[in-house]
């Protein structure tokens, strides 16, 4: 690769462990860019460009509550880099969204959307509000006012958005009606993670949860595991957990553990995944299934083989990385695994199998979902399922590439795959004018 300009990426170097815990998403994204940075030999002056987004727009979002007085919220989207096309990235709805979190969830999706090699960059927007408090006629007046704001600046070619927290398929046929009533055509491809009737694909929703699972086979083929002899705990039974833990179920692992927000249901000959309703299906209801419970923290110190959080971020932090005994933990939420744990975990031999590849199933069907908007033709569920698989072994293979060639921990050899090809990208096309 060429190189103008070698420097060491050490903006973060003197941070403590205390200081790397409680660090906001922005730092750590920018941390894990010079940490990559550090492992290869690219331009200093695209790392520079990389730590920033490209443009975050800020909008006020008016709309008038069922009881006739008006309301106004701040929405955000923050677009990081397209260097390799249009921005991807979901749309959350939480009072906790701000603009620096916005910048660094869509740093982590240009890594995401690298590492699976599609052809989008990442973005990452929302609004500062609790969608638990609006009733659905007023979370459907927020998003359109929302798409009216943020017309000009997505589309189908340029910012692709998707669901994320508070978000969901409905809220996005919301957002793909707006933006087409403002355009004057159908344009599906705007948004991904729609209902199939309206453009949606096939396969998305349990799209997370199946790579996750594809992922965990794939380690074990590569560590000699048999199937049949590994164990598995899953936090969390929501969209990702429970896809993942029943395919895994199927595949002939025994998943001994599964929980959600009230415990975890303990069964150490194994759980029938199907039988307990996901989170979709009956919200909380595994401990009213089990004979034993046991608690959230207890599960993440299981002795199982494998390990999954698929629940909440920074879960797996310095004070129980310690007590970890599982052998490898894939990454089904975003975030889980704190920095301070990663190395505690990396000094113990466990392998940490990272987010941004583990649960990317979900923006590479998004990827399909597009695909087949523009080109108005549907999938059949085996294809999206068939492709979903080759995409996975192939970004796999290409991270199992760099773990054996540079000796690095898993999480750096996915940041270094989605690092490189975003620097040649901008190498290759140059800075204008
Ligand atoms: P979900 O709402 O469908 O399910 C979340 C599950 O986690 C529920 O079972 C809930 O009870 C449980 N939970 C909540 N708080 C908990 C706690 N304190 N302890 C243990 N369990 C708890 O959510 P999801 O879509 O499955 O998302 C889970 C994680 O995966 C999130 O980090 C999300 O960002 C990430 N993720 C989701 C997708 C997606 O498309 N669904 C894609 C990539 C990553």
């Amino acid at each position: 690769m060429a190189s103008q300009t070698n420097t060491t990426h050490n903006e973060s170097d003197g941070a403590t462990t205390e200081s790397i815990e409680s660090e906001s998403t922005l730092e750590t994204a920018r941390r894990q860019l010079y940490h990559a940075a550090n492992h290869l030999d690219i331009d200093a002056s695209v790392v520079k460009r990389l730590k920033h987004p490209k443009k975050v727009h800020e909008v006020t979002v008016p709309i008038k509550r069922d009881d006739g007085t008006v309301e106004v919220f701040t929405g955000y989207r923050a677009q990081h880099d397209s260097v390799r096309g249009p921005f991807k990235g979901g749309l959350r709805y939480h009072p906790d969204v701000t603009r620096d979190e916005c910048v660094g969830l869509g740093m982590w999706m240009t890594w995401k959307c690298a590492v699976m090699d599609l052809p989008f960059g990442g973005a990452k927007g929302g609004i500062a509000v609790n969608p638990k408090e609006l009733s659905p006629a007023e979370k459907e007046r927020l998003t359109r006012r929302f798409a009216q704001e943020l017309q000009d600046v997505i589309g189908p070619n340029q910012d692709i958005p998707a669901p994320d927290m508070g978000t969901d398929p409905e809220t996005m046929a919301w957002l793909m009606d707006a933006y087409s009533m403002q355009k004057g055509e159908t344009t599906p491809g705007v948004v991904t993670g729609k209902p199939p009737v309206v453009g949606g694909s096939k396969g998305r929703e349990e799209a997370p949860g199946r790579s996750v699972a594809i992922i965990t086979q794939l380690v074990c083929e590569y560590y000699n595991r048999q199937l049949e002899e590994t164990t598995v705990a899953v936090q969390g039974y929501g969209s990702v957990g429970a896809n993942a833990a029943r395919l895994l179920d199927d595949w002939d692992m025994t998943v001994v553990a599964i929980s959600d927000v009230n415990g975890a249901m303990y069964e150490p000959e194994g759980i029938d995944t199907a039988s307990i309703p996901s989170h979709n299906e009956e919200p909380e209801a595994v401990t009213k299934y089990a004979d034993t419970v046991i608690s959230n923290d207890e599960l993440l110190t299981l002795d199982v083989d494998v390990l999954i959080p698929a629940a909440l971020g920074n879960v797996i932090t310095k004070e129980n990385a310690g007590s970890i005994v599982a052998d490898f933990i894939i990454e089904g939420a975003n975030g889980p695994t704190t920095s301070a744990a990663d190395s505690i975990l990396a000094q113990r031999d466990i392998a940490v199998i990272p987010d941004i590849l583990a649960n990317a199933g979900g923006v590479t069907v998004s990827y399909f979902e597009w695909l087949q908007d523009i080109n108005r033709r549907s999938w059949s569920h085996e294809r999206v399922n068939n492709e979903l698989e080759a995409e996975m072994q192939a970004a796999w293979y290409a991270v199992q590439t760099e773990f054996e060639n540079r000796d690095v921990i898993w999480r750096d050899a996915a940041y270094i795959v989605a690092l490189s090809r975003i620097a040649e990208a901008h190498e290759t096309r140059g800075l204008w004018p």
